[in-house]
């Protein structure tokens, strides 16, 4: 397949409006007359949407998901519209594309076309309705880019334009080669040459990124919408500051301790994998020198997370004895009844090395998390060993895959020879399984226990596909997603059988060294999940290990039309709004005017409220054409490809 990592801009620039390039001012640095994105271009924190019947049933979840990155890394909500004045409403355009800021048209749209339904690319377009422009448009772009204006396209020239500072912020933040709204090296470009190179060569591959917003994106946002807390995020602790995050212990004698390394293993934290000296802690419950039975507890500190789920997450070391034991439970707020709630027991499992675990909560009231280590009978020469904790409202992942020593994994496996993971079973009961190959990631329907049972082909399943990026904080977290539908009528290419039937029936036989067989359906996923670069960037690869993170959800819901509210209203409402907003006021758009006329002669008033409806309709449409020039086009960044 043919792997897009360019995207195009039709046109960023106002010509009513010589629009900065990032076009919001601090308020009290300048008056926001010059800024196309003033105060009046923002939206409530909690911002309406709408989506329409034509978009891919895939780009919906895509979507929603992407409002739950808002959620977890910004104070940026969406909800359901249900009649507000302004909405974002999203639909399938030609492309990726949207209008910068609220331009206060009642229903504006937003465009995610096909290849657009990607986690980044979705994130990017909303940042641009929020009032974001590109990274490299800032006014001081040129002192960290070369702009090569002979690899540029003739046409698209206009698209590198930068703009007088004075009419423009970046929020104060440097200028961010990692942004989510930076261009690629190749944007635009004639050939192969690049039409950016950044002045620092490291970048260079760096630019374009499509994962998911940087920090620099989120301080932005986060910035410009005055935001002090997300909705969703909970708590994040990484052990490195004495006061342990507000943990606490427990009565009794054993205890855990504050450690850099273990004897008995872990030798580093999580964290940092102890490469920075000074630093590197985790949480140890030694069951080496605790006496049989003895029973640990380490509790966080009151947290308050929204009612519903929640998701637990973090490292586990176990070097302890096959029997001790860690329980996971949360103290709920309750004078009636202050019980503790068990919501897992881990024990033994894979030993001597740092895992991944993710536990789904469910808490209604402010109230604590309880990590409870307790000592077997067998010998231990170690114990169990926590660090990264993360808590946020929200699902977990269903499933983990952990792929040890993957550099050289990359390294031996030959080009084409593809690495299978363990199959899953998702809550609906589909078996499924997801394969490396080289970095090319594919999802598989396979046979599996239930499928006698379940609905074939297999409607509206979508997975989720992450490589985890394993910084502590999981607000700081760029993973690398990538998501499926099953679409029940696609047919296969030959068009005899449905893509998504039983794997019995259109897979093929694997069979395991132990003459164990099943069936695997045909894959869709992407060829070219990530650069060699990218993996190398952030810490999708700790210690030589990756985590991917998988889900697969019915989506079925999301197939139902949304119900329209109040449509006519909204019709005249902006109808009114456009001439509230029309430029030249004369007395034919003054509503004072107007009533006073009606006062006069009837006919007369009818005859001016014509006029009126005819400048308001002139008004709109001059209004649409110049939001056309601020509408920003991206191109998509992968083509699917199926195998
Ligand atoms: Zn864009």
């Amino acid at each position: 397949g043919h792997d897009w990592d360019i995207f195009n801009i039709n046109d960023v620039c106002n010509l009513h409006d010589p629009s900065p390039p990032f076009c919001f001012l601090h308020s009290h640095q300048k008056s926001t007359r010059n800024s196309i994105l003033g105060d009046q271009y923002r939206w409530p924190t909690t911002i309406p949407y709408y989506l329409e019947d034509s978009l891919e049933m895939n780009a919906k979840g895509v979507i929603l998901k992407a409002f739950d990155q808002y959620r977890l890394k910004t104070c940026i909500d969406f909800t359901p519209w249900s009649g507000e004045e302004n909405y974002i409403s999203v639909y399938k355009g030609s492309g990726c594309f949207s209008s910068v800021g609220n331009q206060h048209v009642g229903k504006q749209r937003l465009s995610i076309g096909s290849n657009c339904d990607r986690l980044g690319t979705v994130e990017h377009e909303f940042l641009h309705a929020l009032g974001f422009w590109h990274e490299q448009s800032r006014a001081d772009r040129d002192d960290y880019v070369n702009i090569v204006w002979d690899h540029i396209q003739p046409d698209k020239k206009h698209n590198f334009k930068t703009y007088d500072d004075t009419l423009s912020s970046a929020l104060g933040v440097p200028y961010d080669y990692g942004s989510v709204m930076h261009y690629s090296k190749t944007s635009f470009n004639v050939g192969s040459e690049p039409s950016i190179v950044p002045r620092i060569p490291h970048f260079m591959d760096v630019i374009g990124q499509r994962m998911g917003f940087s920090a620099s994106d989120l301080t932005k946002v986060n910035r410009l919408y005055r935001c002090t807390k997300s909705s969703t995020f909970v708590d994040s602790c990484d052990f490195e500051l004495e006061n342990i995050c507000g943990m606490i212990q427990g009565p009794g004698e054993a205890k855990w301790e504050k450690r850099s390394s273990v004897s008995g293993g872990p030798p580093t934290d999580f964290s940092n994998m102890g490469q920075c000296e000074g630093k590197g802690f985790f949480m140890h419950f030694s069951t080496a020198s605790a006496a049989p039975g003895g029973r640990a507890l380490l509790e966080s500190r009151w947290l308050y997370p929204k009612p519903g789920a929640q998701c637990l997450q973090f490292f586990l070391h176990n070097s302890g004895a096959a029997d001790d034991v860690l329980n996971v439970w949360v103290r709920e707020d309750d004078l009636v009844n202050p019980k503790l709630k068990l919501f897992k027991s881990i024990s033994g499992g894979v030993m001597g090395s740092w895992e991944l675990h993710n536990i789904n909560l469910n808490v209604t009231r402010k109230a604590r998390v309880v990590f409870e280590g307790v000592r077997g009978t067998g010998p231990s020469t170690g114990g169990f060993s926590l660090d990264d904790i993360n808590l946020s409202s929200s699902k977990c992942p269903q499933h983990i895959w952990h792929i040890r020593n993957i550099t050289r994994l990359l390294a031996t496996t030959p080009n084409g020879e593809k690495v299978y993971s363990p199959r899953f079973l998702s809550p609906a009961g589909y078996s499924f399984q997801v394969n490396e190959r080289y970095l090319a990631t594919y999802f598989y329907l396979t046979s599996g226990p239930n499928d006698h049972g379940l609905k074939w082909p297999c409607p509206w399943q979508q997975v989720t596909m992450a490589l985890m990026d394993q910084q502590s904080d999981i607000r700081q977290q760029i993973n690398m997603h990538r998501m499926v539908t099953t679409d029940p009528h696609k047919m296969l290419t030959d068009g005899t059988e449905y893509y998504w039937d039983d794997p019995r029936k259109v897979g093929y036989k694997v069979t395991a060294s132990d003459g164990s067989f099943y069936y695997r359906g045909p894959g869709t996923g992407t060829s070219s999940f990530l650069t060699h670069s990218r993996l190398k960037s952030r810490n999708f690869i700790k210690g030589d290990d990756a985590f991917f993170l998988f889900s697969l959800e019915d989506i079925s819901h999301l197939l139902e039309s949304w119900p329209l509210v109040r449509t006519a209203v909204q019709a005249e409402d902006s109808l009114v709004k456009a001439a509230d907003q029309g430029a030249p006021r004369g007395a034919a758009g003054n509503p004072a005017a107007v009533t006073a006329v009606v006062g006069c002669v009837a006919a007369m008033a009818v005859l001016v409220v014509s006029m009126v409806m005819a400048r308001n309709a002139w008004e709109k449409r001059r209004r649409r054409e110049s939001d056309e020039v601020v509408i920003i086009q991206d191109m998509p960044w992968f083509i699917e490809v199926s195998v």
